[in-house]
């Protein structure tokens, strides 16, 4: 409702609010009042109905016109059934005959208005939406504040403060601001616009819900990070969210970003958030290894070990590895944390790695044993690559083991499937296996399955490089 007033080209015409509701009185058929607003404008039309606003002639409403700060008092004063009664302000430039006044006076005497610092009213200056926003918060008693984030509204603490006014008719409903994250305090407040703000104040029916906008979407760059309930660490968290993930944001308060990711709306500390990943210099050999599993997810288990465990040790291993070849490493996690599958598609996306390489092992029956790997052909462009890819770790993989070449399996696990990159889904042995196990247990083993997938890589790339 607010933008399409905002929008409306219309003639710019001198004001005139009535004292007394008597007056323009011409509706037309359809019941609008005025030949420049629309049915919809409903806003308009219930104040005229309470005789609260009139138009700048029989026919016009003239939305677009200014208002006046003796307007304004003028009209608030009379919603709020205030004493009009004309006399002397503590205004030097308020005439007694001023047709404000008294309604001027009166807001003076609760608190709603007041003068600039020389003690001027200023009565015919414009009013800007900002002011409006001390008077509404003012004069309709809005006190409660709530996470309003304006790009152009600087956040402040005080109660008395601009920031806080916006706050308050925002959380109640009064403005969403002008749609883009923005208020424009020092912008006009426009007769259709005043219109708007005053009938919400007064009949909750026309009241908006506040949305904050999204400004900024940021990548996650901390293993894992509190959404908390204010912008402090010491405020407690709705949940967490991990490397990888993107978050909207909706404003800035200091060094705490607040915003949405998934289903997790709160704060988050800016020192763990970024454009993107940041890409590292050798940009066509730049491998994401991805170590299954993690945190509360602790993958397969067997024989005393933890998959997650062991699919991380690897993975660290394989990036040591990489680098004296010269290959760069991207690790969708270092620590044991828990990172949704998908996220770790959005990684491997955000990193600028061109080879996508997770770490797994396999469980099923104790007789099963040997190491696998997969690939996905659900994305044509990349499928035989992913397969070249797979194919060289495996054909190093099983023999570094000294255990079943179980091959290279074609599947659409998530990690691989939906990756855009080649991609290969390495399956080390199995851990419910006694030999496999012990060999997965085994520091020598998980280093020489480091080196088979490593030079796996490694060949790779080569092979790339000559296709
Ligand atoms: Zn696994």
């Amino acid at each position: 409702m607010q933008k399409i007033l905002v929008k409306a080209g219309l003639f710019f015409v001198a004001l005139v609010l009535v004292i007394t509701s008597l007056g323009s009185n011409s509706s037309s058929a359809s019941g609008v009042p005025f030949k420049d607003i629309k049915t919809t404008d409903e806003e308009i039309i219930y104040l005229w109905n309470k005789g609260l606003i009139n138009g700048t002639s029989k026919t016009t409403f003239s939305p677009d016109a200014s208002v006046t700060r003796e307007q304004a008092a003028a009209m608030i004063g009379r919603a709020l059934k205030l004493n009009g009664t004309l006399r002397k302000t503590s205004f030097n430039d308020v005439d007694p005959k001023n047709y404000a006044s008294g309604y001027i006076q009166s807001a003076v005497d609760k608190g709603i208005v007041e003068g600039d610092s020389e003690g001027n009213f200023r009565p015919k200056d414009t009013i800007t939406r900002g002011e409006m926003a001390f008077l509404l918060s003012r004069a309709f008693n809005f006190t409660q504040t709530g996470n309003v984030f304006f790009t152009d509204i600087k956040i402040n603490t005080s109660s008395t403060s601009l920031y806080a006014a916006a706050n308050k008719i925002a959380t109640a409903g009064i403005t969403n601001g002008t749609g883009d994250g923005s208020y424009e305090p020092n912008s006009e407040l426009n007769r259709g616009q005043f219109a708007a703000f005053v009938a919400r104040a007064l009949n909750t029916d026309f009241r908006v819900i506040f949305k904050n906008v999204t400004i900024a979407e940021l990548t996650v760059t901390a293993d894992n990070l509190n959404v908390r309930k204010g912008p402090d660490a010491s405020y407690s968290s709705y949940g967490k969210i991990y490397r990888g993930a993107k978050f909207q944001v909706y404003g800035y308060n200091g060094s705490w970003a607040y915003g949405k990711s998934g289903t997790l709306t709160g704060y988050v500390s800016t020192a763990y958030l970024a454009k993107s990943v940041t890409p590292v210099a050798n940009t066509n050999k730049y491998v994401v290894l991805d170590a299954g599993h993690g945190g509360t997810d602790p993958g397969a288990v067997g024989h005393g070990l933890k998959e997650k465990d062991i699919n991380l040790d690897v993975a660290k291993r394989v990036e040591s590895l990489l680098k004296t070849k010269g290959i760069s490493v991207y690790m969708t996690r270092s620590t044991d944390i828990f990172i949704p599958l998908a996220s770790r598609v959005d990684l491997a996306k955000k990193s600028g790695g061109n080879a996508f390489v997770s770490i797994h092992t396999n469980a099923a029956t104790p007789s099963a044993s040997g190491s696998e790997t997969f690939y996905s052909a659900a994305l044509d462009q990349r499928a035989l690559e992913s397969k070249q890819l797979a194919t060289f770790i495996q054909n190093r993989l099983y023999k570094a083991m000294n255990n079943n070449n179980r091959g290279v399996k074609e599947a659409g696990y998530l990690v691989i499937g939906s990756n855009p990159l080649p991609a290969a889904l390495v399956e080390l042995g199995f851990i419910t296996n006694s030999t496999d196990a012990s060999k997965l247990a085994s520091a020598t083993y998980k280093q020489r399955a480091s080196e088979a997938i490593a030079s796996g890589i490694d060949d790779y790339y080569k092979w790339k490089a000559n296709n």
